[in-house]
């Protein structure tokens, strides 16, 4: 069977997200939106239209540990006494969101942030917004926790589906792939708009993890795949998968051009050339910017175009003359 696409409103700029449902031979959801009232509503009405309610639902599996995905997950598994299912990498985050996304936000505030060139005051607002986010969310208890891992093959819908690390936009991102039927299921690796590199923290003493050059090796390995549907984690399911990955490592090698010329015209910190690249966005502070900006650099850093120094703490990017 195909899977159901129920559309769950979230707050964030990326507009709704995706809850995926498979009916037989038992409920099962993947991925359950934001923790809100909208996003309740609207899931009871997507099962509704298929004569099922929350209670019935038998396990939820998580495509990455970020609050769009399992936010409702505590309270579907609450009601159903279902199982919430994610890979073992990702598990920790669920169970104790607060600490993780909060250790996030400190190496944002001590290092990178700093790095970037960000303003204070600037910071100070990013920061705030993390703070926010991470009070909303509603810890998945460990004892409801099934976890599984890379390689494995997750039974959905009475098909094999195989479970595939897809890292870039999330470090501990899984997609879930069916041969015989050749769907997709992309969490937010393959979305209609390209996904955003997010820079995460690195594990102690170890550098940080480039992750746009990582999605971009996730991508390819998205395109050797035989997929005739895509189902993504944002917006409507789609065909050509090999198309859109085209139509965006394109993209994705056009702005990296755009930076390294950037750079050459005198822009040296992140900030300052966030502030170039998207100067026509609205004023409030362009987080996906930055974060879409240090994947053009660490891609650049990658090919060896440029090079990094650390003055003050502040990153300053040179153009290597050769
Ligand atoms: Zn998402």
């Amino acid at each position: 069977m195909k899977p159901i696409r129920i559309e769950l409103p979230t707050e964030f700029d990326v507009g709704s997200v995706n809850s995926y449902l498979f009916t037989e031979p038992e409920p099962i959801l993947v991925d359950c939106g934001v923790e809100s009232p909208e996003s309740w509503a609207a899931l009871q009405a997507g099962l509704a239209q298929q004569g099922l309610t929350p209670e019935d639902i038998q396990r939820i599996i998580i495509t990455h540990p970020h609050v769009d995905h399992f936010g409702l997950a505590a309270r579907i598994a609450d009601l159903s006494g279902g199982q919430v299912w994610i890979a073992d990498l990702g598990a920790k985050w669920l169970i104790d969101p607060k600490k993780y996304f909060g250790l996030r936000a400190d190496y944002y505030r001590e290092q990178f942030l700093i790095q970037a060139g960000i303003p204070d005051e600037m910071a100070q607002m990013i920061l705030t917004y993390f703070a926010q986010i991470a009070i909303d969310i509603s810890p998945v208890p460990a004892e409801y926790l099934q976890t599984f891992r890379i390689g494995d093959s997750l039974a959905l819908g009475g098909a094999s589906w195989q479970v595939l690390h897809m890292p870039g936009h999330a470090s501990h991102q899984t997609c879930f792939y069916q041969p015989e039927s050749r769907q997709f299921l992309s969490a937010d690796m393959l979305l209609p708009k390209t996904p955003t590199p997010i820079v995460e923290r690195p594990s102690v003493n170890q550098p940080r993890q480039p992750s746009l050059p990582i999605f971009m090796e996730s991508l390819t390995r998205c395109e050797a795949l035989d997929i005739d549907t895509v189902y993504p984690g944002h917006g409507e399911p789609f065909q050509n998968h090999r198309q859109l990955i085209q139509k965006q490592r394109d993209r994705i090698h056009k702005r990296k051009a755009e930076t390294l010329a950037l750079i050459q015209q005198g822009y040296h910190t992140a900030y300052a050339l966030v502030n170039q690249m998207y100067a026509h966005y609205p004023a409030t502070f362009r987080f996906a910017g930055l974060w879409m900006l240090i994947g053009y650099l660490d891609l650049l850093l990658a090919e060896g175009e440029i090079n990094v120094e650390t003055v003050d703490g502040v990153w300053h990017f040179e153009v290597k003359e050769d």
